[in-house]
């Protein structure tokens, strides 16, 4: 009788699972079907359409892509040596011109004697992107990130700050919980890709958070 409860509530996670995927693409499906009759009904507003078609598109790959990370085996891990500091610069690169148009000052210290650590870079970058994304969307305007790495002889501890919105008791409970996400054009799936990737990497992840004083989040995990 048990295993049979557990195969039923496997499958209500599934069913729970494929309708908000199915849902969530279906959104921008439809806002790209609409896109394209109108553009077919007027050929002179065609171009005025191309961005929003693109950005259709991306939400649509950008989901795809979050659970193709998702299911992919904690076996395809490939530990390698990774350089910490040029990882976190790398991201912070990624999205400078976000950062310098809402005035935010990144601040990092990486306080580790080797330059580099044992982990899986693409996962280790991953990571990193999804929190320091989070960290600048929460904030409006002329805020301050910290990104803070402490390496100790078999771990390493990154704890990555923001000043912005933060988050009330209630919303921080969700955290995680896919598709959860309080912005227009968020997926809520960054949060849940980043737990799995943090797992796979055998760490631990945790968030603390103010409701108008800011989130920090801070990742423990093995570095040999
Ligand atoms: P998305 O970014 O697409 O919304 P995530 O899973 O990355 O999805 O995040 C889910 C939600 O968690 C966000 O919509 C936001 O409300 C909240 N959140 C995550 N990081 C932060 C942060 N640094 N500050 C405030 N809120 C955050
Ligand atoms: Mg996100």
């Amino acid at each position: 009788k048990e295993s049979f409860m557990r195969k039923s509530e496997q499958l209500s996670a599934i069913t729970q699972m494929s309708a908000g995927i199915a849902h969530e693409i279906k959104n921008p499906l439809t806002a790209l079907k609409g896109f394209m009759q109108l553009g077919t009904a007027n050929p002179d507003l065609r171009e005025s359409y191309n961005e929003l078609l693109l950005s259709e598109v991306n939400r649509i790959e950008s989901i795809v892509n979050d659970f193709m990370m998702l299911a992919k085996p904690a076996s395809s891990i490939q530990i390698e040596e990774v350089n910490i500091k040029q990882t976190v610069d790398y991201v912070i690169e990624l999205y400078q011109s976000l950062i310098s148009e809402k005035d935010i000052s990144i601040h990092t210290s990486i306080a580790c004697s080797d330059s580099a650590i044992h982990s899986d870079p693409n996962r280790f970058k991953q990571i990193l992107i999804n929190i320091i994304k989070n960290a600048i969307e929460a904030v409006d305007c002329h805020g301050e990130i910290r990104v803070d790495v402490v390496c100790e002889d078999e771990e390493a501890l990154i704890k990555i700050s923001d000043d912005g919105k933060g988050l009330s008791q209630e919303k921080l409970k969700r955290l995680g919980e896919p598709f959860f996400t309080t912005k227009k054009d968020g997926t809520g799936l960054g949060i849940m890709v980043t737990r799995k990737m943090v797992d796979d990497l055998g760490g631990r992840i945790s968030y603390a958070s103010e409701e108008g004083e800011g989130t920090s989040v801070t990742i423990l995990f093995p570095i040999k």
